[in-house]
C-alpha cells in the first residue's frame, strides 16, 4: 500500500491510527486471551461515526481483512486479525442514562462494568454478564446472558435500537420498526452484519442485591447438581443461580485450609432484601450438607458484576467450549464429575448459566439467537496464567465437552466458542433461524466483508 494512501486515511481519522512499529502497537493488538497472538497490519482507534465509516470504507476499498474490536474479550480472539485492518471501538465510550424511560444509550467502546457503573446511579441495571471487562459490544450481538436473565431477558431481548455502519459505509438504525429485518438478525447474529455504533437498551430496577458464592466440597457435587436441576426452574425470576465446578484459588480472601481444593459452587444473585433472598434459596439449601464457606451477602450490584475481576486479570491462556442444554439426566451429572474430577488447574472451571424463564417468552423466530427452549448455557473453560500450560487447559476443555455434549441440545452460545468449531456447530446453533441469517447476510453484506467473527456466509 502507497504511503500515501495510508497518510490520507490517517488524516481522515479524529482517532489515532496505530501501525506496525509505533511505540503503542504492541499493547494496543494485546487481546483478553493471551493464547492468542495476532498482528494486524494497522489498528484504526476509532472515537466517533465517522471514523468508523473512514475505516470500513479505506479497508473495503484497498481489500484489507477487517476486524471490529470492542472489548476484546472474544475467547478465539475474533475482536482482532493478522496483517489485517483493526477497527477499534474501545475508545468510543459514554453511557447515557434516561432515568424516565429507564433506557440507556451505550458507545460500543464500554465495557459491562462501564454500563453497570453509569445506570447503578440511578437504581438500574442492563441484564447483561457476569464479568466487568467484559465488552458489551461482542457481548450483546452474541446474546448476553448473565445474573438477571432469568427475570428480564437475553441482553439482546432488552436491545432496543442500534446504529450501524454496514459494508458498504452507510449509516442505519435497526429497531422492530426501522430497518427490522437487520435488527432481527443482530440480535444473536454477532458481528456479522456491520459495526455497531450504539445501543440503546432496556434497564431495570436493580439496585442491592442479596448475593454471592456458596462453596461446597466437591464430593457433594453429584446432590448439589441434582438438586440445582430439579430446584432453579420452579424458583422465584428474581433469582439468578449458577452452578460450578471449580477449584479455591490459593489466594487471598479464600480461606487458607481450602486452597486448592475441588468444589461444586453455587453463585446466586436476589434482587431483593435478604430476607427475601433466603425464604427463595430455602428450598435448595435445606437439603444440601453445610458448605465449607458461604459468602452470600447484601451488595451493590456493581460490586457483584465485578466480583470475578481480579481473578482473571487480562492475558492469561483461555480455551473455551459450550453447549446449550435442555435437560440434565443423571448420566449427564455422571460424565460431568468424571470430567471436572481431571481438571488441570486451578481456574480452569464449567458453569452452567441458567436460561429459562424470561427467554423462554421469546419466540424462537423473533430474533437470530434461537436456543429459546435450553434450560441452561454451558461453559467449560481452561484457564491459567501459564502458557506452558495451553495445551493442558486445551485439551481438558475439549475431552470434557466431548464427554457431556452428547447430553446437550446440539449447538451452543456462539459467544463460548473457539474459532476452531465449523459451520457445523452455528447451524445447529441457529437452527430454523439459519437460512434466514444467511439471507440477511447476503443483503447487508454480501462480499463478507466483515467475516472475523463466527462467520455467517451469505446465502448461495
Ligand atoms: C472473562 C469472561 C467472562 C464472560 N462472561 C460472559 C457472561 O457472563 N455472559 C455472556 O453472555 N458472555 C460472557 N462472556 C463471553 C463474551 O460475551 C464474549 O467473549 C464477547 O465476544 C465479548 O465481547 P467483546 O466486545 O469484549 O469482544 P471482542 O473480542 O472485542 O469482539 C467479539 C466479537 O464481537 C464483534 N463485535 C464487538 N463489538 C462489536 C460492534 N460494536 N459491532 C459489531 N461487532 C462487534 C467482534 O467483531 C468480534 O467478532 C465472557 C467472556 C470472558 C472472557
Amino acid at each position: 500500500m502507497r504511503d500515501e494512501t495510508k497518510s490520507k486515511f490517517r488524516e481522515s481519522l479524529r482517532g489515532p491510527l496505530i501501525e506496525r512499529g509505533h511505540p503503542d502497537y504492541n499493547e494496543a493488538r494485546k487481546l483478553y486471551n493471551g493464547m492468542i497472538d495476532k498482528h494486524p497490519l494497522m489498528i484504526a482507534r476509532c472515537v466517533d461515526v465517522a471514523d468508523v465509516r473512514a475505516a470500513v470504507n479505506f479497508g473495503r476499498d484497498n481489500g484489507l481483512l477487517i476486524a471490529i474490536r470492542g472489548g476484546g474479550h472474544s475467547g478465539p480472539g475474533l475482536g482482532s486479525c493478522d496483517d489485517g485492518l483493526v477497527v477499534d471501538l474501545s475508545l468510543m465510550k459514554g453511557v447515557r442514562v434516561d432515568p424516565k424511560k429507564r433506557r440507556v444509550r451505550v458507545s460500543p467502546g464500554c465495557t459491562q462494568g462501564d454500563v453497570d457503573h453509569a445506570a447503578h446511579a440511578f437504581g438500574l441495571a442492563v441484564p447483561a454478564g457476569i464479568v466487568s471487562t467484559t465488552g458489551i459490544g461482542g457481548l450483546t450481538l452474541g446474546g448476553g446472558t448473565g445474573y438477571l436473565t432469568r427475570k428480564y431477558g437475553l441482553t439482546i431481548d432488552n436491545l432496543i435500537e442500534a446504529d450501524v455502519v454496514l459494508a458498504d459505509g452507510s449509516f442505519v438504525t435497526a429497531s422492530k420498526t426501522e430497518n427490522p429485518d437487520l435488527f432481527w438478525a443482530l440480535r444473536g447474529g454477532g458481528g456479522n452484519f456491520g459495526v455497531v455504533t450504539s445501543f440503546l437498551f432496556q434497564a431495570h430496577p436493580v439496585h442491592t442485591v442479596y448475593a454471592g458464592p456458596i462453596f461446597w466440597d466437591q464430593k457433594h457435587a453429584r446432590l448439589i447438581m441434582q438438586r440445582y436441576r430439579d430446584f432453579l426452574p420452579g424458583a422465584p425470576e428474581d433469582l439468578g443461580m449458577f452452578l460450578g465446578l471449580k477449584t479455591v484459588p490459593s489466594t487471598d480472601p479464600f480461606p487458607r485450609g481450602e486452597w486448592g481444593k475441588r468444589v461444586c459452587v453455587l453463585i446466586s444473585c436476589y434482587n431483593g432484601t435478604a430476607e427475601h433472598g433466603e425464604l427463595a434459596m430455602r428450598p435448595i439449601l435445606k437439603e444440601l450438607p453445610p458448605p465449607l464457606f458461604n459468602w452470600m451477602g447484601m451488595m451493590p450490584f456493581p460490586a457483584l458484576q465485578a466480583m470475578f475481576d481480579p481473578l482473571i486479570p487480562k492475558g492469561f491462556q483461555w480455551y473455551w467450549k459450550g453447549s446449550f442444554v435442555t435437560a440434565l439426566p443423571d448420566q449427564a451429572i455422571e460424565a460431568h464429575l468424571e470430567s471436572a474430577a481431571k481438571t488441570p488447574t486451578e481456574l480452569s472451571l464449567m458453569h452452567l448459566y441458567p436460561i429459562d424463564g424470561a427467554v423462554h417468552r421469546v419466540a424462537k423466530d423473533e430474533t437470530a439467537w434461537n436456543a429459546r427452549d435450553a434450560m441452561w448455557s454451558m461453559v467449560i473453560a481452561g484457564i491459567d496464567p501459564s502458557p506452558q500450560q495451553a495445551n493442558a487447559v486445551t485439551r481438558w476443555s475439549k475431552a470434557y465437552w466431548d464427554a457431556v455434549h452428547p447430553h446437550s441440545s446440539g449447538g451452543g452460545y456462539v459467544n463460548f466458542m473457539m474459532g476452531d468449531e465449523g459451520e457445523g456447530r452455528l447451524n445447529a446453533t441457529y437452527g430454523d433461524n439459519y437460512a434466514r441469517l444467511t439471507a440477511m447476510k447476503k443483503k447487508y453484506d454480501p462480499a463478507n466483508l466483515f467475516r472475523v467473527n463466527q462467520n455467517v456466509r451469505p446465502a448461495g
